[in-house]
């Protein structure tokens, strides 16, 4: 069987978190958000996760190499023999050649690097619209999925408010420091052909079935 070794690039808002629910789904890949094994590592209580957790307990990011070491951890676990989807590492061009020394490491290469785009107001749009709910966290949309009535969540009735993680001017933020760290990773993954680009402006089916079609031609041409 082909392996799907995958890594999902994109600014926030693009989508990423819909498309990656539905590849996990797809072909049962495990899922690999920075934020979630670095936890995971923490809760086992590995060597690893002692190290991850001083720096976590003193609000210092946790160096490359660790997160590094957390995912090859993973990748010797057998969880991920058939592949694996790779969310929020790497995001620099620094952290991707730290991946593909480890997989290198292991005989392995990465499949791909699914990047998807969409333009920075559409961005804007997407996020600074979000309302959330100050009891469950349930997310509405004023234009795109809007409550039944205004301000008000229709599943418990709390009050819906904007995140400061969605305001616009916190949005154009992450969105500058997004293009300043990715924009070398992204021509660095075009370089080694790697990099397959997806309109995140078209609805969440057709990105998903783009994918789908990508990665089927990538798994023939691996078997060619
Ligand atoms: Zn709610």
């Amino acid at each position: 069987m082909t392996e799907r070794n995958l890594v999902l690039l994109g600014p926030p808002g693009a989508g990423k978190g819909t498309q990656a629910e539905r590849l996990v789904a797809d072909f049962d890949l495990p899922y690999y958000s920075t934020g979630i094994i670095l936890r995971e590592a923490v809760e086992q209580g590995s060597e690893l996760g002692k190290q991850a957790k001083d720096y976590m307990d003193r609000g210092d990011l946790v160096p490359d190499d660790v997160i590094c070491k957390v995912i090859a951890e993973r990748l010797d676990s057998g969880e991920a023999d058939d592949g694996f989807l790779l969310d929020g590492f790497p995001r620099t061009v620094g952290q991707a050649e730290m991946l593909d020394g480890a997989l290198d490491a292991r005989d392995r290469s990465l499949t791909a690097a699914l990047l998807i785009e969409a333009p920075d107001e559409e961005v804007v749009r997407r996020l600074s619209g979000r309302r959330t709910c100050v009891k469950n966290q349930h997310v509405y949309h004023v234009e795109l999925d809007p409550p039944k009535n205004e301000g008000v969540c229709d599943q418990d009735g709390s009050r819906l408010v904007q995140r400061d993680d969605d305001r616009p001017e916190t949005v154009r933020k992450r969105l500058s420091v997004y293009h300043d760290q990715t924009a070398p990773l992204i021509d660095w993954y075009g370089e080694k052909a790697l990099l397959r680009r997806f309109d995140g402006t078209r609805t969440p089916e057709e990105v998903h079935s783009r994918i789908r079609a990508t990665l089927a031609t990538l798994a023939l041409e691996a078997e060619i």
